[in-house]
């Protein structure tokens, strides 16, 4: 009874249980759904908590009643993801320094110690349960920042971020923070989905404590397929989700990946020595067998060294460096086109390269570009519902366990609804001949 009157409430878009509360009490299409149970607020919290236990098998039974129904194709996916902003205040973030002068000073608040003259700071709560939860919430926003300065600390010297630059969120530690929609940095978490682009139903969907879409393929596609019981075939997905890795990933997986190279990377544009716009890199040709290459005036750019690339957690892959004779490039007519140092022309190759080239080529071809259309139709659209019609631009309650039930009520609200008018629908003869 709970769910059918959360689901409507979703579907209203409203995702937080005080509202809930507030509106069985004075909406009648709840009174009417609810047989006139009106529960009180904490019955509503403590729904949304036990929601995240059982969320996934009724999600999967929605899926697996859509594809006995054939309303859902299960061979094809579009992938997507986008960024929601935490049930937490972007302007209560601190630093080490900041949250271990905080610790002290509630410590001694709790301890008594503090001198009773001396007038304790307004974040200080009142109540002895107050200031123990505020406690245990510092002493968990201690263990993320260490692990924070730990990564910060693996990073090559001149990527690492000033140690006082590395913050936390107080409100709500576990939230990663990066920038919104709306340009602005905040703590946030991460809703990825795989739509049907037939049906607009969501085969899978997850919610991260990641502020990027990087390496969230493999794990979609898995997640998918577990769904499905191993029916998927194809992805589309945008720029984001095509990275030499994760095309490799397809591959491993028997995956065919319909989604273009990102530009950014490759083929940036940069600055030669004397100001003007460098030659390409496009215009050098690789010869794998010889391993070397050619530039636009017939010079050979041999290999001279590679380095290990870090790429998303603990991934890593080689980068080869080539590059062109020094006394040669000087003396060459191109070199104010093509040089932006006193040495050679240097070019970058990664391990795997040619997989990004043959992904460009096959992105050409017009079957691609047709499944390539139907991502943008598809998966942009449920972000936009939850977003616009739904009011889903915030999480509700603090810590992934409460944004991942969020994402999943959200996620079974709208398959429901779907599968309402597909049904509908398919029993209309009218619609079913258009
Ligand atoms: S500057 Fe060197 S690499 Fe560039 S076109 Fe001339 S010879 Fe080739």
């Amino acid at each position: 009874m709970l769910l059918k009157m959360v689901i409507y409430q979703i579907l209203l878009g409203n995702h937080s249980p005080a509202t809930w509360y507030k509106e069985a009490k004075r909406n009648t299409d709840m009174t009417w759904l609810g047989r006139g149970y009106k529960p009180s607020r904490t019955v509503w919290y403590d729904f949304r908590d036990r929601a995240g236990k059982f969320i996934d098998q009724l999600h999967q039974q929605v899926v697996d009643i859509a594809i006995e129904q054939r309303h859902l194709d299960p061979s094809i996916g579009a992938l997507d993801g986008s960024s929601v902003s935490a049930c937490a205040s972007r302007h209560r973030m601190v630093n080490l320094a900041t949250l271990n002068k905080r610790k002290a000073i509630l410590q001694g608040a709790i301890d008594a110690s503090v001198d009773p003259e001396r007038t304790l700071p307004k974040w200080v709560p009142p109540s002895e349960v107050g200031r123990a939860d505020l406690l245990a919430r510092i002493e968990h926003a201690g263990e993320v920042l260490a692990a924070r300065h730990q990564q910060n600390d693996a990073r090559p010297s001149g990527k690492r971020k000033d140690p006082n630059k590395i913050v936390v969120s107080l409100s709500d530690p576990d939230a990663p923070l990066g920038l919104d929609k709306r340009k602005t940095y905040r703590p946030l978490y991460t809703i990825q989905n795989v739509v049907d682009p037939s049906s607009y139903l969501i085969i899978s969907y997850t919610c991260t404590a990641s502020a990027t879409d990087a390496g969230m393929l493999p794990v979609m596609i898995d997640q998918t397929q577990k769904i499905t019981r191993g029916s998927l075939k194809r992805m589309l997905a945008d720029g984001g989700y095509c990275s030499i890795l994760d095309i490799r990933d397809c591959t491993d997986r028997g995956i065919e990946l319909i989604a273009p190279v990102s530009a950014s990377g490759t083929s940036r544009q940069n600055k030669s020595r004397e100001g003007l716009p460098q030659i390409p890199r496009e215009q050098f040709t690789y010869d794998a067998q010889a391993n070397h290459y050619t530039c636009p005036a017939g010079e050979i750019l041999k290999y001279k060294d590679r380095e290990k690339k870090q790429r998303g957690g603990d991934r890593f892959l080689y980068q080869s460096r080539f590059q062109g004779d020094t006394e040669t490039c000087n003396a060459c007519v191109l070199s104010g086109q093509c040089l932006s140092g006193k040495g050679g022309r240097m070019i970058k190759r990664t391990e795997g390269e040619e997989l990004l080239e043959a992904q460009r080529a096959k992105m050409l071809e017009e079957r691609s570009k047709e499944f390539y259309a139907l991502r943008g139709q598809s998966v942009e659209l449920i972000f936009g519902d939850a977003k616009g019609n739904r009011r889903h631009d915030r999480f509700h309650g603090r810590g992934l366990k409460r944004a991942e039930t969020e994402t999943g009520l959200l996620t079974l609200a709208r398959n429901l609804h779907r599968l309402d008018r597909l049904q509908r629908n398919a029993s209309n003869p009218m619609k079913t001949a258009a």
